[in-house]
């Protein structure tokens, strides 16, 4: 098993110009701001990251399958939001993990729609009845369906830290007011076309994050769907035959990587400030299955690395 991370890959005709926890970015080599510019090539690695940490292992062909995942739901949504993607013809030894994209003026927020009540919406509705703002009715149990999916955003944080729950409010003072409203809606109407998706594949979409950028063109569409879309890394899905409100589901993510890093065997506290510990092989596998078993029941297509 691949146990270090590696860093960003060189890429001929392509400079590196960003690493997030999970991808690389590129910009076209010799592009000065302007002309070549517009576009960005996003490379999804195999790195996995838990608990705001990337992990020393990798998850084979994590990359492919995720990006795999995104293509075929900017796909579903074409009708719904316009999206970044531009071309697949990317560098061979990229080839399936990468897409070309227009390069967008990113909205400095996580656009999250939930439908389900868990995560951090729970604690911060256990503490305040609301959620980011948005009052919910009493009772509420983990896992619990809302009324309605509710609209949470999150300003993005720096590298290595959680990103922070806010208001709506403080997203339209960061934003503006009317990207702040259509940002919101196209939120939510991703969310609903995408929960009915899941639903007809027996998988119930829990949440979802989803990031924007805005075209730097005048005239162009103001919002476009950007990053990857509804992959176990940025949603929450559960197989809606075991689906019981009152205690955590199973969800088909990074569920094994985190039991097991908190469980004894891993040795690892979270609260060390030290970085987690590498992965066994029988977590690596499992984990690897279950994106792939993710990919080939919300598709109906068969994953070929
Ligand atoms: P993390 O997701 O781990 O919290 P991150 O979002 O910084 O951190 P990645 O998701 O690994 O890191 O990297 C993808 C980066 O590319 C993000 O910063 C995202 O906002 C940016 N991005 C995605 N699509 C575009 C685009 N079309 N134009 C410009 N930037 C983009
Ligand atoms: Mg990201």
């Amino acid at each position: 098993m691949t146990t270090t991370p590696g860093t960003a890959p060189d890429l001929e005709g392509w400079t590196h110009a960003h690493s997030g926890k999970v991808r690389d970015l590129y910009v076209p080599a010799g592009a000065t701001s302007g002309a070549g510019g517009d576009v960005v090539l996003v490379v999804a690695s195999d790195r996995i990251s838990a608990f705001d940490y990337v992990l020393p292992t990798t998850i084979p062909d994590k990359g492919k399958i995720l990006t795999a995942m995104s293509l075929w739901w900017f796909e579903q949504l074409e009708d719904v939001v316009p999206h970044h993607v531009v071309s697949l013809d990317v560098p061979g030894q990229v080839a399936g993990r990468a897409m070309i994209c227009r390069q967008l003026r990113m909205y400095p927020i996580e656009c999250v729609a939930r439908g389900y009540i868990t995560g951090s919406a729970l604690s911060e509705y256990r503490a305040t009845a609301s959620v980011c703002g948005v009052p919910l009715p009493p009772g509420l149990v983990e896992s619990d369906k809302l009324p309605e999916p509710i609209f949470t955003p999150a300003a993005k944080a720096q590298m290595g830290e959680h990103d922070e729950n806010i208001t709506f409010e403080d997203m339209a003072e960061r934003v503006g007011d009317t990207a702040a409203r259509r940002l919101r809606e196209t939120t939510l109407e991703v969310y609903e076309r995408a929960a009915d998706l899941a639903a007809r594949r027996g998988m119930i979409l829990a949440d979802t994050k989803l990031e924007f950028g805005a075209s730097p063109h005048p005239g162009e569409p103001e919002i476009v769907l950007a990053d990857e879309v509804l992959t176990p890394d940025s949603s929450r899905f559960w197989a809606a035959a075991d689906y019981e409100p009152g205690r955590p589901q199973l969800s088909y993510d990074k569920q094994f990587v985190r039991d097991w890093l908190l469980s004894p065997d891993a040795g690892w506290d979270r609260r060390d400030d030290t970085p987690p510990p590498a992965l066994p092989d029988d977590v690596v596998e499992r984990t690897r299955e279950r994106y792939v078993e993710a990919y080939e029941l919300l598709t109906g297509r068969t994953f070929t690395a």
